[in-house]
């Protein structure tokens, strides 16, 4: 019986690691978690698969602890039930290697892998986060979660970058399986080579005595009806031997123009979406490949120049790139007059008007439900104080003016400032809801 104590214990353990973990994690993760039975010994919870199960478990076991009952070994005592997959295959055990292809065919298709595509330089934000860690779980136990994994979303946004990481974990960690990387089009240039050699049935044994397959750019696969067939026959082979399938492709598996079977198959598994990053993590991923190149960029150009890139990431590179071209030959500091110049051309939007600090109090007043003139008052107030805080932070993020001037239009001195932006960026760090509340007023005065 599910009493009402124990299922408290659960909606508890959820209420604290919603507090801990972004929403996205949260919607995908943990809400699909149902308590089918619990009581003072344990708790029997229904997940949707085995690798929901196995996110808790890394993830939470600690709090788990804390939260329910524990056995003598110091585990918390839950027993999963994986829910009924409908028509999804039953999960099996670890693939277990079985065909082993002849040396000069391994030769002939060797890995290729981009040595920059790899998990720790995928700067993870809101809009990729649930794809990377599906990626992650899958480079870590293959043919053990969802196959096969389908990620799509639009044109540099990441998609290649998480196939090539699977690629290079699995070849680091696990090597013994026998994995392939291949576009789509190089699938079928394969196949028409192949054809033409009469080497198709060296062709499928190679394919089919792969573990994992990565493949990229599904789409163009569309309107190749002979080839489609081939593709479909591979990818039903290595499926039917539990053989882990990762799929990249621009679009759902339901809007590309494909047989029904294939497109049916695809959305077995685990369809994942890679949207376009937040403004904060665009400001991340500069900062990260201006390290990269060793170029210093201030945070308010980043910010600058994120704001007016923002649909695609392989921009954002190009972005850098050019920006760090620039520097080196005139000598000079990445500025924001000199971002101006030299990125005008990529930027999607013309350079906005300056925010003000007027603007900012305006914003921040409605988002934290304050008055403006108590911002610029002296009330100490908790609400108060800590909105006047933020519109100090976002004054030091989005104008471009020197701390003292900053501090001149709040009445304040220019350390009150930098201590109030220390304050706020150690507080979201750990509070979610004020990041998006920041969040917000940056986006009202965007
Ligand atoms: P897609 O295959 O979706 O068109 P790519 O994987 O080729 O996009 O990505 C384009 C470029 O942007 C690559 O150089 C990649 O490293 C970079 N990139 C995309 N998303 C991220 C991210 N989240 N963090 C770091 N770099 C990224
Ligand atoms: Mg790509």
């Amino acid at each position: 019986m599910l009493t009402c104590d124990t299922r408290d214990t659960w909606s508890q353990f959820l209420e604290y690691v919603k507090k801990r973990c972004s929403f996205t994690a949260f919607e995908n993760w943990l809400a699909p978690i149902k308590v089918l039975d619990s009581s003072a010994e344990g708790i029997r919870l229904e997940v949707p698969n085995i690798f929901v199960k196995a996110y808790l478990i890394d993830n939470y076991k600690k709090d788990l602890c804390a939260f329910l009952p524990v056995n003598a070994e110091g585990e918390p005592v839950i027993e999963f039930i994986i829910a009924d997959q409908g028509q999804q295959k039953p999960l099996r055990a670890p693939i277990v290697r079985t065909v082993s292809a002849p040396a000069e065919e391994v030769a002939e298709y060797k890995l290729k892998l981009n040595p920059s595509y790899r998990f720790d330089n995928f700067i993870e934000g809101p809009s990729n986060q649930f794809v990377k860690s599906a990626a992650m779980g899958i480079a870590s136990h293959p043919s053990r979660s969802y196959n096969p994994l389908f990620i799509h979303g639009g044109v540099g946004l990441g998609k290649t970058h998480l196939l090539h990481a699977i690629g290079h974990h699995v070849k680091e960690h696990n090597k013994k399986l026998r994995i392939h990387c291949i576009t789509t089009e190089a699938f079928i240039n394969d196949l028409v080579d192949s054809l033409r050699n009469k080497s198709v049935s060296r062709m499928k044994r190679f394919y089919r005595s792969l573990d994992i397959l990565l493949v990229d750019d599904i789409q163009f696969l569309q309107n190749r009806l002979n080839f489609e067939e081939e593709f479909c026959n591979t990818f039903e082979s290595l499926i039917n031997q539990n053989k882990q399938i990762v799929i990249a492709s621009d679009k759902p598996p339901g809007q590309l123009k494909l047989s029904e079977r294939i497109v049916a198959r695809m959305e077995w598994g685990l369809v994942a979406h890679v949207g376009m990053p937040d403004l904060e993590t665009r400001v991340a991923i500069i900062q990260h490949k201006a390290d990269l190149k060793e170029l210093k960029i201030h945070n308010n150009v980043a910010f600058f120049i994120a704001e007016h890139i923002y649909s695609n990431v392989r921009q954002l590179e190009g972005a850098i790139n050019r920006l760090t071209a620039h520097c080196r030959l005139l000598g000079q500091d990445v500025t924001e007059e000199l971002v101006e110049e030299t990125l005008s051309e990529l930027f999607q939007t013309a350079p906005k008007r300056r925010v003000s600090v007027e603007n900012i109090l305006k914003s921040v007043a409605t988002v934290f439900e304050v008055r403006v003139s108590e911002l610029k008052g002296t009330s100490r107030t908790k609400e108060v104080a800590l909105a006047r805080q933020v519109a100090m932070y976002l004054s030091k993020e989005m104008i471009r003016e020197s701390l003292v001037m900053i501090g001149a239009s709040f009445g304040k001195t220019h350390s009150t400032i930098l201590h109030a932006c220390k304050t706020i960026e150690n507080k979201i760090k750990k509070d979610e809801f004020l990041r998006r509340q920041i969040a917000l007023c940056r986006r009202n005065l965007e």
